[in-house]
């Protein structure tokens, strides 16, 4: 089976967001798990990206090549390497004046069309090699109009006669609303972005929606998230089409991948660990608290935040009462993130206000991410939506546990430790309110000083299967599905 793969970010080259993950694990899992499958990666080459670094080459072979986007030639070149440790092909379009752009997303005005490139590039390449895929597999509103153009651009293409597709929804709130005009450029018919057209949506061309009425196949990263996603809450009102398609829309939970999050193997610990050996973790707990000047003894609990500061994230639940929980609670919070200058300037406001309880980092880091979620004994996900979300995930497998709100993938990954005492991972609640927020993080604290519950919570945390292997089997199945 062949895939084309279409992402517009993947670890280790580049990444903002859950996505990348997926991006950087899918594909080899994919192909670890059967032989047969055999995956191309499409991928902008962004500034960012140190392509001689990653091992990538020129690709000699296709030369300059362009792409006409309605009056425009546009010149591109082309970079192939592999996913390391795994025979996925790697394909970067080369682009400066679409992708050097300093971030990998603008709010500029072409910001649909430098998507629109990448996928036109990316059938230009296949043809190119004369390569027929199986499966056009896309990713989000940047490269949800394959499924479209796979149909109309690209159905003259003998090539593509037996091609289907499949569109992943990694978040459903990034729709890529743009100008109607677009369509021209993406060889799609123009008066399906126009008011009444399948395209249109809050008064513009929406790629994603594009994706949504034309892939054979849609897949979202929960199975909570799936039937989220269908009614009027978290659908953004696209919750009509994606319960009109509801026979083609499935849930699968993405993985951990395991190279990376693993506290066994972690290269950016200062001590390594596993469920049987919980030795290693109390010198992480050190080694973060140091890191951050902060002291603690045992018996206190050090709770973890990375993430993006977005409104999506939910730290606005933790507005009116975290002030007075740190000035109650013997506690210890360390945060990572950036985003929203209101939410950084609120935990900048708690970090100065309680130097000895809270460290924080604005900021990216890679590292920093990993000893948090393996110093911290607790970790805080009060997100009001959650496609899957992979933190909390991380946080189970590092014997950390996590504090979330019941929605999304947070519902189908952890058990509420009070809800179900044997079988408890961390803890939820299901009223994204704040004062239920606080009650939960008060009901954490209480818990943590039972140590016996706390340890067997650990290590049934740390024992659960989030390997990609088995979101790999899910997603042939859908390959599958698309095909018949
Ligand atoms: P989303 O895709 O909505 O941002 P996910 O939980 O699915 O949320 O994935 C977030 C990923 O980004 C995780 O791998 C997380 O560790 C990482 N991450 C988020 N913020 C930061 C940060 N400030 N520094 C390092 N890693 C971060």
């Amino acid at each position: 089976m062949n895939v084309c793969f279409v992402t517009s970010e993947c670890v280790p080259y580049v990444k903002t967001g859950g996505l990348a993950d997926v991006a950087g694990a899918l594909p080899a899992a994919l192909s670890r798990l059967d032989p047969d499958i055999r995956v191309k990666m499409f991928l902008p080459l962004y500034d960012r990206i140190p392509v001689f670094d990653h091992g990538f080459v020129h690709a000699d072979d296709l030369g300059e090549l362009s792409v006409t986007l309605g009056d425009d030639v546009v010149p591109y070149h082309v970079w192939y390497g592999h996913l390391p440790g795994s025979d996925v092909e790697v394909y970067l379009v080369d682009c400066p004046r679409f992708f050097h752009r300093g971030t990998l997303y603008t709010d500029h005005a072409d910001e649909a069309r430098r998507f629109v490139l990448l996928q036109r590039a990316a059938f230009d390449i296949m043809q190119r090699y004369a390569w027929s895929p199986d499966i056009v597999h896309a990713n989000d509103w940047q490269t949800a109009l394959m499924p479209a153009m796979l149909r109309h651009a690209y159905g003259w293409d003998d090539r593509f006669r037996h091609t289907r597709s499949v569109l992943s929804i990694h978040n459903l709130a990034y729709q890529g609303l743009t100008d109607p005009h677009y369509t021209w450029e993406a060889g799609l018919p123009a008066e399906r972005a126009l008011p009444g057209g399948a395209y249109h949506h809050d008064g513009a061309f929406s790629c994603l929606r594009a994706g949504l009425v034309e892939a054979d196949q849609i897949t979202t990263v929960s199975p909570t998230y799936a039937a989220e996603i269908q009614g009027p809450h978290l659908g953004c009102r696209l919750d009509g089409v994606l319960s009109a398609r509801r026979d083609v829309l499935t849930g699968i939970l993405n993985g951990v991948d395991t190279a990376h999050w693993n506290p066994r193997t972690d290269v950016h610990l200062a001590a390594r660990y596993d469920a049987a050996d919980l030795s290693g973790k109390a010198i992480c707990r050190t080694a973060l608290l140091e890191e951050f000047s902060l002291s603690a003894p045992p018996d206190v609990p050090v709770v973890g935040i990375v993430s993006r500061l977005a409104e999506q994230k939910g730290f606005d639940l933790l507005v009116p009462d975290l002030e007075e929980v740190l000035r109650t609670r013997d506690v210890r919070f360390i945060a990572l993130g950036s985003g929203a200058p209101w939410l950084e300037g609120f935990f900048r406001g708690l970090a100065a206000l309680f130097p000895d309880k809270v460290g924080l980092f604005v900021g990216y880091d890679e590292g920093l991410s990993h000893r948090i979620e393996a110093g911290a004994d607790a970790f805080l996900m009060p997100s009001h939506y959650e496609p899957c979300g992979l933190n909390q995930m991380y946080s189970m497998l590092y014997g950390t546990l996590p504090v979330v709100h019941h929605t999304g993938g947070l519902a189908d990954t952890v058990t509420d430790l009070h809800e179900h005492p044997g079988r408890g991972t961390g803890f939820s609640f299901h009223d994204a309110r704040p004062e239920v927020v606080t009650a939960t993080l008060h009901r954490m604290l209480d818990t943590f000083q039972e140590k016996d519950i706390w340890r067997a919570a650990m290590r049934r945390a740390m024992q659960q299967d989030f390997s990609w292997d088995r979101a790999a089997a899910s997603y042939v199945q859908v390959y599958r599905r698309a095909s018949n």
